[in-house]
């Protein structure tokens, strides 16, 4: 089974942000920012945007962090994202989901310019991607694009399965594969059968949170199985990340593979730099 390494493509294509945001600053003075906003101290989130910050670093995308509390007012988010739209040094603003509950994230994210949204939630930037002619794409889902276009394994005339149908991993996955010629099928909580489905599947797209959800049985053999989801869980009082699949009963069953940690999850923050320097260069 080849396995599907996300950090190895991500060094790859971080290597040559780097040097396209070296150039952008070096012939047109931009030096692309991206602003990353997160409110309340959910653990996970707080990991999600250190670790943001540290690829900007990394490639010479200039980090703005803004931590407010959980209790912020609508108002007072809605303030610091008008500013944001207004601050030249700011191509990017991501505002780390889940929102505290008593904040709307529709809403909320209604109110970043689409020209300074890099994971493309804003409805302009929906309807744009559904047309085929984004500005740029949803970065989780586009890095499952350069994941497989890295290692050479065609889409075209696929049957693909995407599970899951979130607006920010599901539907735009369906979508880019779709694009990429592919026949695909969405399956969600309400499907029945799912293993009617993916047993048939040339590519599985597995997005459904739940952990070690799928496993051998669940793909056809030879097949092609990414891996979206990414939960911390306890194994014999040792706490590790895991995926939806059981990636360690894939071996020697299908094609190929991403594992959990190491394969989409870097793609993510790649791809969020990539976006970043696109819009900057815009
Ligand atoms: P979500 O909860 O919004 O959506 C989950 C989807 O899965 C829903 O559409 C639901 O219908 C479907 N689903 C749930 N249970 C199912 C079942 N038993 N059978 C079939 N479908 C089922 O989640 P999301 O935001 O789309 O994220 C999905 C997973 O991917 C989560 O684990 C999340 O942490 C992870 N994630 C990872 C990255 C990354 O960079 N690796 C990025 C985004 C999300």
């Amino acid at each position: 089974m080849k396995i599907l390494s996300g950090n190895e493509v991500s060094k790859v294509r971080r290597q040559k942000i780097s040097e396209e945001v070296q150039q952008l600053k070096s012939k047109k003075g931009v030096h692309p920012g991206l602003a990353v906003v997160l409110v309340g101290e959910d653990p996970a989130s707080q990991v999600y945007v250190r670790n943001k910050g540290k690829a900007c670093e990394q490639v010479g995308i200039q980090s703005y962090e803004y931590k407010m509390s959980a209790d912020t007012s609508a108002n007072d988010l809605k303030l610091l994202i008008e500013k944001l739209n207004n601050d030249d040094r700011v191509h990017g603003i991501l505002v780390q989901l889940p929102l505290p509950k008593h904040l709307n994230s529709d809403e909320v994210l209604s109110w970043i310019n689409p020209r300074k949204d890099p994971d493309a939630l804003t409805v302009e930037n929906m309807g744009l991607c559904w047309k085929g002619i984004a500005r740029v794409t949803p970065c989780t889902p586009s890095g499952v694009m350069k994941i497989l276009e890295h290692y050479k394994i065609s889409v075209e005339g696929k049957y693909a399965v995407v599970i899951g149908r979130s607006n920010i991993v599901g539907k735009p996955m369906a979508h880019l594969l779709q694009e990429a010629n592919a026949t695909v099928t969405i399956c969600h909580s309400r499907t029945n059968n799912l293993q009617e489905y993916t047993q048939r599947a040339d590519i599985v797209v597995v997005a459904a949170g739940k952990p070690l959800m799928l496993g051998r049985e669940d793909f056809k053999s030879g097949a092609v199985v990414v891996d979206v989801g990414i939960h911390r869980i306890e194994v014999n009082g040792q706490s590790k990340l895991c995926g939806d699949v059981r990636f360690d009963e894939l071996d020697g069953w299908v094609n190929a593979a991403t594992p959990v940690p190491g394969g989409v999850g870097p793609m993510t923050i790649t791809m969020l730099l990539e976006n970043t320097l696109k819009l900057a260069s815009l």
